[in-house]
């Protein structure tokens, strides 16, 4: 007879004392008060495992990659490279010629614009947007349209911030030949059907981008399983450095594109005619990368990796409805979009407190939450308001610091007389 074998129970929650003792920066006051850190959305805090790498990379292997025999540049490339298997895996992707290493999300759009963009999009055919978009997936395809002649399409939304996806069949025609959408939206929260997206883009023989921003740094993204053309995102937002991300790329579509900067090991021979390039995904990285930078992005990979995306998204699941439980008990706060699936970036105004005003008051309370547009002012023109406050949240945040936010923006409503 075979014993029955007992598993230990999986434990979803997140033991986020333990976590925070890992973020250095998140143990200070500001203004005489706790940080209660909620501008994760814009740039995430590191942990000390990263802070390392980056700092031990500069102490002990600083050397340029793929240029020398050198011991010191054989571990720097060594690491370079091992960061780049640990992004692939990461996000899942089949290849590590597929994983480009770029600046961040913006790097990478601009990237694809500027290389099958170019090389893809012509006069009359159509490029497909939404009206959620962040200016770094909006901006770059307005100069494609302009220098191509294409015209620009627009996905619209729904009064409770998701996509009008009845529309989509519609927009998309034989003509179109990119629809790039985010993920998760940096202002509403709403999580988009990317599956559901990239389908109907493929039906009409178009390539899907997907800006990964809002959502590779809080959720298991598999560019496999969503069959995604193309993926953008941002190191800093992950727990990694700012100059640090990766664009994933199909590769029968990087092998078919030009080159985007040229210069230094991008080039596989260069004559005084004319040069050849270098294999994926070195054809894209131009330059002296940022190596110190994307190590550090492997071991912020390792770090959310050891604590499982499904953990971290699940906590931050549980936190937003908290906070929007909570918020929506003040008299006056307007939350901007109610999608179903929605991840933890909440915008929101109140009535008689201009935003940056009420982002004023919160510092004074050390809630560091941020006002303005939020790189998306068509949107916010959708909103019918030229602003909002965000409190965007990540796997370290607290129902106390839930609390702080609630109690600056009493304060505030006090102090405006609103
Ligand atoms: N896309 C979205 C949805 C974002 O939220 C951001 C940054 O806030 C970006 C793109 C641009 O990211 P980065 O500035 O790191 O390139």
């Amino acid at each position: 007879m075979t014993s029955a074998v007992v598993l230990p129970t999986k434990t979803v929650g997140l033991d986020v004392e333990r976590i925070r003792d890992d973020f250095p920066a998140l143990h200070q006051r500001v203004n005489g008060k706790p940080l209660a850190y909620l501008d994760n959305a814009a740039t995430s805090q590191k942990p000390q495992v990263v802070i390392d790498a980056e700092r031990d990379y500069f102490e002990h292997d600083n050397a340029n990659v793929h240029r020398a025999v050198h011991t010191l540049s054989s571990r720097a490339t060594l690491a370079y490279e091992g960061a780049r298997d640990k992004v692939r895996r990461f996000i899942n992707a089949p290849v590590r010629e597929s994983v480009v290493f770029t600046r961040g999300a913006t790097e990478g759009i601009n990237l694809v614009v500027y290389t099958w963009g170019r090389g893809n999009v012509q006069e009359g055919d159509e490029i497909l947007l939404t009206e959620m978009e962040h200016h770094s997936n909006l901006v770059p395809w307005q100069l494609l349209a302009q220098w191509s002649g294409a015209t620009l399409r627009y996905l619209g939304l729904r009064p409770d911030g998701t996509l009008r996806l009845e529309d989509l069949d519609a927009l998309l025609t034989r003509r179109t030949k990119v629809v790039a959408f985010t993920h998760m939206s940096n202002v509403l929260g709403t999580i988009n059907p990317v599956a559901e997206i990239v389908a109907a883009a493929h039906r009409v023989g178009a390539v899907a981008l997907v800006d990964g921003a809002q959502s590779v740094p809080h959720m298991p993204v598999d560019a496999q399983a969503l069959d995604l053309d193309f993926l953008a995102f941002s190191g800093h937002k992950m727990c990694g450095p700012t100059g640090s991300g990766a664009l994933y790329g199909k590769r029968h579509l990087l092998e078919a594109m030009d080159p985007f900067l040229a210069g230094g090991d991008m080039i596989s021979s260069v004559s005084l005619e004319g040069a050849t390039w270098n294999e994926l995904p070195w054809k894209f990285e131009a330059g002296t990368p940022s190596i110190a930078q994307q190590i550090a992005l492997g071991t912020a990979v390792d770090y959310l990796s050891d604590i499982g995306m499904e953990a971290v998204f699940a906590h931050e699941q549980e936190l937003t409805a908290y906070a929007l439980d909570r918020l929506g008990s003040i008299p006056g706060l307007e939350v901007y979009g109610s999608a179903p699936q929605r991840g933890g970036v909440i915008s929101f105004n109140v009535e008689g407190i201009h935003p940056h005003d009420l982002a004023q008051v919160l510092d004074q309370e050390g809630v560091a939450a941020r006002a303005g547009n939020h790189c998306a002012q068509p949107l916010h023109r959708r909103l019918g308001q030229p602003a909002s406050c965000r409190a965007s949240l990540y796997l370290y945040n607290t129902e106390d610091e839930v609390e702080a936010l609630v109690r600056g923006i009493r304060l505030a409503k006090t102090f405006f007389g609103a």
